[in-house]
């Protein structure tokens, strides 16, 4: 089964690793961000035989979106060829689509639920169930409500085994969205009220539909007769919402249903809507004051890109960044720019004068939310992807989700085994880290335990505490001068469990045998000399010797022993 197949936003190396793939059944698709959607034509043609399933709105979109990876590999002789019209035509005349919040049989015994994620239209978390196996895919997600889809809703989620979660922003906390929606709009009417123009560059699918409603509704542009401008990819994607008006938010839908308005496009609205059909229609638009929502996001292309080169150099235009941009990308690099700065852009040297502002309208949840998930799901194998390695790291460190479960941040290749905790720091990584100083930590008796409560400072800069909470059981032990602390294996806790059912079993079995060690029969009359064994298992070389439970094995337990 696989989840999800998108392609590298930057281009290079466009390709997941199908490498890996060996006779795939089934592809899900949460949701037609390029990430996650664009190679899902490529892994049909090699897979023919296997099914793909979306949610309804996902593959409306996919439409669209597929045919604008394709026509942008066509026009770019740098991009590798990796699919051509009649792959995606076979693409999309094959996925399946399957509704929200309803269990399917996708493969037999596999159940499958598709569960709103609240990141664009039709993106959804997929919930598998195999036998008593359970795992969920978060794909991308948001907790809270925006103009285009409602939030994902917790109540939604139910438990398992493993859940695999994006981690975009699992490091930090959004300012609150409708504050920054608010601002963007005020700072949008100031700039055209003055005279001046203002490019939101956007994503086509999700940011620029949120925007569009945002000032169709906004107080502020009520009496505004300022056009926008709405051209690219945009337009394109923005018909797909129109046209699947059911998807929408009821707030969206009664503007249609009961005010009789276009939600979108609308030449005769205050303030009217007016798409861009033709790139000689372009220089219309910032003739006079106006708004342009154009793609893409980050002015690696497409026709932001020309209006940010016009509008650069005029002092009473504004480019007001809407989303995350890439650090390598034009519109990031845009917002390090100062009034008189020179940049190159669109071939042109440009002198910046206009102003440039960033707004945070994330279609990604936040630490708060991440949190929140993880919580309700209560995974034994916690899965972070999606996220610059540093994010998920900071994820993986944040306090409350290490004792719950095994955190896994998996490189390409990398395999995860149901109930087998992820590799540990290796020595070398240890010894890379520079020792701690000295710090105090807190202690708390808590019945006949104790806490030791140690500063989050030292916890974050120092990852062996990491290895601590693999299992979420640490051994400690006092030598006299130092208090040694090191944490369990699963299978050490395993085997420990079974040899103390051994020993309360009263019987003559291998785990209270003399010849008994490290699971390992140390008889050389028995024929099971040097063999591993069950600590139940009974034979007829048995010699008594009950042993304290905490002189056995000491070897293997303390073998990952980290002294601090
Ligand atoms: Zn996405
Ligand atoms: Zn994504």
């Amino acid at each position: 089964v696989v989840l999800d197949c998108g392609t590298r936003p930057k281009g290079y190396d466009p390709l997941p690793a199908l490498d890996y793939l060996d006779n795939p059944h089934l592809l899900l698709i949460s949701h037609s961000h390029q990430d996650h959607l664009g190679a899902v034509p490529v892994f049909h043609s090699r897979y023919p035989g296997a099914r793909m399933i979306s949610t309804h709105g996902t593959r409306e979109i996919a439409h669209v979106m597929l045919r604008d990876g394709l026509k942008i590999q066509q026009l770019n002789e740098d991009s590798p060829e990796l699919f051509d019209e009649a792959d995606l035509e076979q693409t999309l005349f094959q996925l399946e689509t399957q509704p929200v919040g309803k269990d399917f049989e996708a493969l037999p015994g596999l159940m499958v639920r598709f569960i709103n994620a609240g990141h664009i239209l039709g993106a959804a978390c997929i919930y598998l169930r195999y036998k008593d196996m359970s795992l969920l895919y978060t794909g991308d997600f948001h907790t809270t409500n925006s103009r285009t889809t409602n939030g994902l809703n917790l109540a939604e989620l139910p438990e398992a085994d493993i859940l695999i979660t994006e981690s975009t922003y699992g490091s930090s906390v959004h300012p609150a969205r409708r504050n920054q929606e608010t601002a963007l709009m005020e700072s949008i009417a100031e700039v055209v009220q003055a005279g001046g123009n203002v490019l939101i560059p956007s994503f086509a699918l999700g940011r620029a539909q949120e925007i569009l409603l945002a000032i169709r509704t906004s107080k502020l542009f009520n009496k505004l007769t300022v056009p926008i401008f709405v051209d690219g990819l945009v337009r394109a994607v923005t018909e797909v919402f129109r046209e699947n008006l059911d998807l929408l938010p009821i707030p969206v839908q009664n503007l249609v249903k009961i005010n009789g308005q276009e939600p979108f496009f609308d030449k005769t609205s205050t303030p009217p809507i007016i798409s861009i059909e033709h790139p000689r229609e372009r220089p219309i638009a910032i003739a006079k004051p106006s708004v342009i929502v154009a793609s893409s996001g980050m002015l690696t292309g497409g026709p932001s890109v020309y209006y940010a080169s016009a509008l650069l150099e005029q002092e009473n235009a504004a480019i007001f960044i809407s989303g995350y941009t890439d650090e390598e990308s034009p519109g990031r690099l845009l917002q390090s720019l100062k009034t008189g700065d020179t940049v190159e852009l669109d071939r042109k040297s440009i002198t910046v004068k206009a102003q440039i502002k960033r707004f945070n309208l994330s279609a990604h949840t936040d630490k708060v939310g991440l949190g929140q998930v993880i919580n309700k799901v209560k995974p034994k194998h916690l899965v972070l992807i999606h996220g610059e390695l540093e994010s998920l790291h900071q994820v993986a460190r944040s306090g409350d989700n290490q004792s719950l479960c095994y955190i896994h941040i998996p490189a390409v290749g990398d395999k995860i085994e149901l109930g087998v905790a992820p590799e540990q720091l290796s020595r070398k990584q240890i010894a890379k880290i520079q020792q701690p100083q000295e710090f105090d930590v807190m202690v708390e008796s808590f019945g006949t335990d104790a806490w030791l409560r140690v500063p989050e400072e030292v916890v974050e800069k120092d990852p062996r505490w990491q290895t601590l909470s693999i299992s979420g059981i640490i051994k400690a032990r006092w030598d006299g001068v130092n208090l040694k602390l090191a944490p369990m294996q699963p299978e050490m806790i395993l085997q420990e469990e079974e040899i103390e059912a051994g020993l309360k079993s009263g019987k003559d079995c291998c785990a209270v045998c003399q010849f008994f060690s490290g699971r390992f029969c140390q008889s050389p009359d028995s024929p099971l000399f040097e063999r591993r064994v069950d600590p139940l298992a009974i034979c007829d070389q048995f010699q008594s010797q009950v042993q304290d439970l905490s002189t056995l094995d000491t070897d293997l337990l303390w073998s990952e022993e980290v002294d601090y």
